[in-house]
């Protein structure tokens, strides 16, 4: 139905919580985490492991649009990243598919507002 992030070589959904926890062993992460640029460039040559199947691949292969919203909801909510053990305080995934609903939901008011 939506399309959520998905492992390129299983086909298994992603939890973008999980994905983000790993670029955050980054040693430059909180800089990385504070420049949209810098994140979606980092993003994509990222290596990723599947926590599903176990292999390797690049974020590239992720829904860059998705990875732009991450970017902005990280930024979004204070605290969202916890440094102190890189951990991600939020729900990426549950945030991702409510702010897919809402953009739907606008597109229907704004088409039947033109009827
Ligand atoms: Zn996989």
């Amino acid at each position: 139905m939506l399309g959520m992030a998905k492992c390129p070589v299983c086909g298994s959904t992603l939890d973008w919580r999980e994905l983000i926890e790993q670029m955050l062993s980054m040693e430059n992460a909180r800089e990385v985490f504070s420049d949209k640029e810098r994140f979606l460039k980092e993003l994509e040559e990222f290596t990723f492991k599947c926590p599903v199947c176990g292999e390797e691949f690049l974020g590239k292969y992720l829904p860059r649009e998705e990875g732009e919203k991450v970017f902005e909801l990280l930024n979004d909510f204070k605290g969202s990243i916890d440094w102190e053990r890189r951990k991600v305080r939020i729900r990426l995934n549950q945030l991702l598919v409510l702010d897919k609903m809402l953009e739907e939901w606008d597109r229907r008011v704004k088409n039947v507002g033109h009827k």
